[in-house]
C-alpha cells in the first residue's frame, strides 16, 4: 500500500526538494503550510517539476498553535518535521525562534503520539552540534557532540532554537512519547537547486552575492551540503530502521565566503562584476558589529572552522555527498533560471 508522508513546513527550501523526491518515489504526500493561499502558490511552483503535486493534500498549521495538527497527522505513516523559523536576521528576542522551534516540535510529536504514528524524522541542524563550544570546539564534530545553548557568546538565537528543539524532542520520545521512533538530521548550510522562485536563508546568500549586494567579504566560512543530499538522507532514514534513535550530520567541504564567491565567478562570468573579491578586514566587521546585530553574529565566526563529519550518513546512503562546489553552482543556475538574479 502507498505510504503517506507528512511534510511540515512544505513551503520551505528543503521541503520543496523533499516533496518532489517523495512524489518521484511513489509516496503520497501531505504538507502543512501556514496558509492555504501559500500552499496554492507552492503547488503552482512545483507543478512544472511533477504534476503529481496536485495530489498533495495541504493542512493549515502554525508551530505556535495547536490548531490543525491532529488533522495533519491523521492517517499518515511517517512524519518529516521540517518547519522551524529560519530568518535572515538575528531577532532581538531569542524566544521568537526558540518558542516556535521547540514548542512546535513538541506539538508535532504529541499529535503523532495521540494518533499512534510511530515514525518521525526531524530536521535539526549542525546548529545543534557545533556551537557554544567556545575555545573547546572539537576539530571535527560528530553526532555525539551537542551545542551548548547557554554559551551565548558562541551560540546565536537560531542555534539555541535548533538545539533546544532537538533536545526537547529526544527527551519527549524517551519519556512521555515512548514508542515514537525518532531520527534527527543535522545538516550544515544547505545550498543546491531551488525549486521555486521563493529564495530563503541559505540560498539567499548566493542570491545576495550574485546580485552585487555584498561589497566585501568577511573572513568567515561554512561547511556546505547539497539540498538533494539532505532530501536523500530524509528518505533514506525513513526507509531504514537502523536510523531509529540516531542523528546524522550532513556536511561536505568548508568554503570561506571568498572561495564561495570565486566558485560563482568562475561558473558565471556574466556576474563577475557583481561578485565581490575584496575582503572585509576583521576590525571593520567588529566595528560594524557595534551597530548591527547581524554583523555581531559574524564576529564569533571570524577565522573559525566549525567542521562536522558525514561518515555516518555516507554509510547510510552508500555513497559520497555531492561536492559543495556543485551545490553552489546549482543554486546559481537555478537563481538565474528563476530570474532571481
Ligand atoms: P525555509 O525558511 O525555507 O523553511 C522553513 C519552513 O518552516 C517554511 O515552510 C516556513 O513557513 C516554516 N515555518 C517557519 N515558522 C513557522 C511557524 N511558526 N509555523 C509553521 N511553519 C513555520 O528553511 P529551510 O528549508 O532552509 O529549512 C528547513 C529546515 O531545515 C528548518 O528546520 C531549518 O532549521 C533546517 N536547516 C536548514 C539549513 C539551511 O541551510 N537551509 C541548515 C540546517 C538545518 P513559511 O513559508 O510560512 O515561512
Amino acid at each position: 500500500m502507498t505510504k503517506t508522508v507528512l511534510v511540515t513546513g512544505a513551503s520551505g527550501f528543503i521541503a520543496q526538494q523533499l516533496i518532489l523526491d517523495l512524489l518521484d518515489k511513489g509516496y503520497q504526500v501531505r504538507g502543512t503550510v501556514r496558509s492555504l493561499a501559500k500552499g496554492n502558490v507552492l503547488k503552482d511552483a512545483l507543478r512544472p517539476h511533477n504534476v503529481k503535486i496536485d495530489e498533495m493534500e495541504l493542512v493549515e498549521c502554525d508551530l505556535e498553535s495547536d490548531k490543525g495538527w491532529d488533522e495533519a497527522v491523521a492517517g499518515v505513516d511517517v512524519i518529516q518535521h521540517l518547519a522551524s523559523p529560519f530568518p535572515m536576521s538575528v531577532p532581538k528576542d531569542p524566544n521568537d525562534l526558540i518558542r516556535p522551534a521547540r514548542d512546535g516540535a513538541l506539538r508535532v510529536l504529541k499529535a503523532a503520539k495521540k494518533a499512534g504514528i510511530n515514525r518521525v524524522i526531524m530536521t535539526s541542524s549542525f546548529a545543534a552540534v557545533g556551537y557554544g563550544w567556545g575555545d573547546d570546539l572539537p576539530e571535527v564534530c560528530t553526532e555525539e557532540h551537542w551545542t551548548n545553548p547557554n554559551n551565548t557568546a558562541d551560540c546565536r538565537p537560531y542555534m539555541q532554537s535548533k538545539t533546544l528543539a532537538e533536545r526537547a524532542a529526544w527527551e519527549y520520545v524517551e519519556g512521555e512519547g515512548k514508542g515514537i521512533q525518532l531520527t534527527a538530521i543535522n545538516p550544515v548550510a544547505v545550498f543546491g537547486p531551488i525549486r521555486s522562485e521563493q529564495v530563503k536563508t541559505s540560498v539567499g546568500v548566493v542570491a545576495q552575492l550574485m546580485g552585487g549586494k555584498i561589497p566585501a567579504l568577511p573572513n568567515v566560512g561554512i561547511q556546505v551540503v547539497d539540498v538533494r543530499d539532505v532530501s536523500a538522507a530524509h528518505i533514506a532514514t525513513m526507509e531504514n530502521d537502523e536510523s531509529i534513535g540516531e542523528r546524522y550530520i550532513l556536511a561536505d567541504e568548508f568554503f570561506s565566503m571568498k572561495e564561495c564567491s570565486q566558485v560563482l565567478k568562475e561558473a558565471f562570468p556574466n556576474y563577475a562584476d557583481k561578485l565581490p573579491t575584496r575582503s572585509m578586514p576583521d576590525f571593520l566587521v567588529k566595528l560594524i558589529a557595534l551597530f548591527s546585530a547581524d554583523m555581531k553574529s559574524m564576529v564569533t565566526e571570524l577565522n573559525k572552522r566549525r567542521m562536522g563529519s558525514s561518515d555516518k550518513v555516507k554509510q547510510l546512503l552508500g555513497r559520497d555527498l555531492i561536492p559543495g562546489r556543485d551545490a553552489f553552482i546549482a543554486s546559481g543556475e537555478t537563481l538565474i533560471d528563476y530570474k532571481v538574479v
